[in-house]
């Protein structure tokens, strides 16, 4: 299909589906840039879901180009990590690090409740731009524009449609049909709860290991903290209620570290979040014509590096810039892809292989020539994911494999 080469702005209209993190921060991207964008959402209201994630330099950075001054407020609305403690489980600390990111890469790392940051998002954008109830069920384009259908006989009219509608995105389905998310064989339980404990440090995440399960617990600030639970599973678990889940959880950690006992204790068994952990493979485009990918729709990972969201603003913003800097959709979304496919192909890649070594309780006694030179590798790793800057050319820079042999 032929796109028509449009004067001025590339698009004006824009229809972003999905209100995640990802939706939000391109519609405010977008709109920054002048391109009359809306988040169309599948649900009703914004709930108080009960996860926890982590934001670094390299995902603030993103924020902040796209809204100078956010991460201002997101600093108010979360906890800034200052350290990371290793506990065994009756509690003894095998080992702890103190966050070192303010002075490598120049932000902190900040923890939130995801309904919080997803909260100061939304009020960046003007409440007339987000359509909550809008369940997209497909789209039409020609060389005029997009048509998006939604349940309730709805549709909606574009110039460009992106589906930032996760990792199970319905646009991904009829863009590029390649079915179900590969499950990586773990499984995850969520939950923020207003919690505190005398020997809970603030701004602290603890993290301890057993038997084939992780467990990890930090500070998200306001007094609530989130914890996470992460499973291997070879199968999905047959289907349980929220009590028999919650009863089963407490199995699992009975005679652990009390503070650990009491945060899963006090927990409502109804505001547990269960998600299998899963990803795909990377793909070659996201585009075609009119439409778009962008975040968990794009490029889903495990997140063992904790980089689906961090990596979901850097697409926000270089999607919003290749939009207002191209002569056409076509171009702008090759840019678009060709900025972006590199790097969150690695990301995807090296998550998935973080994935297979989380488990790993015994790390045995290694040669230490080979660990300073994984460590050195490390380091240029972190360097190139932190230390993106999308104000800098710096940031196409690819990465460079390091063998370490
Ligand atoms: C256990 C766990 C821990 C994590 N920790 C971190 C972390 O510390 N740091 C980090 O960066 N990332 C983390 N992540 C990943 C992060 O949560 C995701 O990468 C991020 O939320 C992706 O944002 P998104 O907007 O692309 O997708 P989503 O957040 O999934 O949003 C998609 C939106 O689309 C809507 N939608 C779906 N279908 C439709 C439809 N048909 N019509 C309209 N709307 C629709 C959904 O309701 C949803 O609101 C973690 C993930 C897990 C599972």
């Amino acid at each position: 299909m032929e796109i028509k080469q449009v004067s001025g702005p590339v698009v004006h209209k824009v229809a972003v589906i999905g209100g995640g993190l990802g939706g939000l921060a391109t519609a405010i991207a977008l709109r920054k840039q002048g391109i009359d964008a809306h988040v169309y959402e599948r649900a009703k209201e914004f709930c108080p879901v009960g996860a926890g994630l982590a934001l670094f330099s390299n995902g603030l950075n993103s924020l902040d180009a796209i809204s100078p001054g956010i991460v201002e407020n997101l600093k108010r609305a979360s906890c800034q990590l200052n350290q990371s403690v290793f506990k065994k489980y009756t509690g003894e600390t095998i080992t702890q690090n103190t966050a070192t990111h303010q002075e490598k890469y120049g932000q902190p790392t900040l923890v939130f409740w995801w309904w919080r940051l997803q909260q100061v998002l939304a009020c960046a954008l003007p409440p007339e731009a987000i359509h909550l109830g809008y369940r997209c069920i497909g789209f039409e384009q020609d060389e005029n524009g997009v048509t998006a259908y939604f349940d309730g006989d709805k549709s909606v009219r574009a110039d460009l449609l992106i589906g930032a509608d996760g990792i199970n995105s319905p646009v991904r389905k009829t863009l590029i049909g390649d079915g179900e998310p590969r499950y990586l064989g773990s499984m995850s339980w969520r939950a923020v709860i207003e919690y505190n404990h005398e020997l809970l440090n603030p701004n602290e995440l603890i993290f301890m290991k057993g038997e084939q399960k992780v467990i990890y617990f930090f500070d998200v600030g306001g007094g609530y903290r989130c914890w996470t639970l992460r499973v291997l599973m070879p199968k999905s678990p047959v289907h349980e209620s929220a009590a028999e889940i919650k009863s089963r959880i407490v199995d699992q950690f009975s005679g652990w570290w009390e503070p650990l006992t009491g945060i899963i204790g006090a927990t409502d068994p109804e505001q547990i979040l269960f998600a299998p952990i899963c990803d795909r493979l990377p793909l070659k485009s996201w585009s075609q014509g009119r439409v778009t990918l962008l975040g968990d729709a794009a490029h889903p990972m495990s997140p063992s590096l904790a980089h689906g969201a961090n990596s979901t603003f850097e697409d926000a913003y270089e999607l919003a810039q290749c939009l207002s800097e191209s002569s056409s959709i076509a171009e702008a979304l090759t840019t678009y892809e060709n900025r972006r496919i590199p790097r969150t192909q690695v990301l995807q890649d090296r998550s998935a292989l973080a994935e297979q070594r989380f488990y790993v309780t015994d790390i045995g006694t290694q040669d230490p020539e080979k660990a300073a030179r994984e460590r050195v590798a490390l380091e240029e790793f972190q360097s190139w994911v932190y230390g993106y800057d999308p104000n800098s050319e710096s940031r196409l820079k690819p990465w460079m494999e390091i063998s370490v042999t």
